[in-house]
């Protein structure tokens, strides 16, 4: 089932297209990945999906209902520019801001209780955010958009300031919420995140949807027919039957070659892998798929 679903999206900034026909459905309980260069579009369809700004054009939905002002209570937002009072002190406004989503204060106080525990931050509780590093004050935001437990959590650029390990740590609470059973959409240039969490993802460039897929699939779509073969060899053979392939790498151990080569557009590997059966002793023969970020690199050079 999808719980969100944006149909024909389209959005204007005086002469300026941001979003050209997007449409995307977000299933529940997956993690969706929106991809795309700086200027895509991606912080304005997030924004849409908020109900920050209208679309010129296009529907939305909410698990099957017209999006309206009410699904707000069900959603959680990291807005790309973050900012919390910069005078108000953590936990005063933590609470403050839990019992804006509807939370009674007992509610929240133990909420929030339960998460700077598990965050190691109780005692920034009564500092004043000015008093936090960017990074510290990162963190307790995301508290903040997770605490009402909403079933549709989105971030914008979400690692964007955070160092690798704080970075590890909201990937890891990313796939926790999932867990949970909440879905989540997040936009990032991140793409080793990308190949860590997302089920499916949306690249948009220039304001068009130009991917949209399961990584899986889409995986499977831009494979190039190459090969990571790791085997016990003699240099004679190896010079002599690698001759005619193309080969991308090379390395050897004292024991083992390791050789990854393209084959021809339609040509099976079957072949390859039988008649080197009968030749040496075979430690692992792998496709090798390509990674989002070559993907990427690749659609969006092309569309240029
Ligand atoms: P992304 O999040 O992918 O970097 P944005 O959605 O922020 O892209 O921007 C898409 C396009 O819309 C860009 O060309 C940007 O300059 C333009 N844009 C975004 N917000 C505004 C705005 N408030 N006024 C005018 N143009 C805007």
């Amino acid at each position: 089932m999808n719980i969100f679903v944006a149909e024909n999206i389209t959005k204007q900034y005086s002469g300026q297209k941001a979003l050209d026909n997007v449409s995307i459905s977000v299933e529940s309980g997956s993690v969706f990945g929106l991809l795309g260069p700086n200027g895509a579009g991606k912080s304005t369809l997030i924004r849409i999906i908020n109900q920050i700004i209208a679309p010129d054009n296009g529907t939305l939905f909410f698990e099957g209902e017209k999006l309206q002002t009410k699904h707000i209570a069900q959603m959680g937002y990291l807005p790309e520019e973050r900012g919390l009072y910069k005078k108000m002190k953590v936990g005063e406004q933590a609470l403050y801001l839990a019992q804006l989503k509807g939370l009674s204060k007992k509610e929240a106080t133990q909420r929030l209780n339960f998460w700077f525990d598990k965050f190691e931050i109780g005692h920034w509780w009564n500092k004043r955010v000015e008093e936090l590093s960017k990074g510290m004050q990162q963190k307790v935001q995301f508290v903040t958009t997770v605490l009402h437990q909403p079933k549709l959590l989105i971030f914008d650029e979400p690692f964007s300031g955070f160092d690798p390990i704080n970075a590890g740590l909201l990937k890891n609470e990313i796939l926790e919420l999932r867990k949970q059973g909440a879905t989540i959409i997040f936009s990032t240039h991140n793409m080793e995140s990308v190949e860590e969490l997302c089920d499916h993802i949306v690249l948009i460039n220039k304001s068009k949807k130009i991917l949209d897929g399961k990584i899986s699939d889409i995986k499977e779509q831009y494979k190039k027919n190459i090969f990571r073969i790791v085997f016990q060899s003699t240099p004679d053979f190896e010079d002599s039957f690698f001759a005619s392939y193309r080969i991308l790498s090379k390395t050897k151990s004292e024991q083992d070659t390791e050789i990854t080569l393209q084959l021809e557009k339609d040509s099976d590997a079957t072949f390859l892998l039988e008649t080197l059966l009968h030749k040496v002793r075979i430690i692992s023969f792998n496709e090798v798929l390509p990674c989002v970020n070559d993907i990427f690199v690749e659609k969006v050079t092309s569309t240029i």
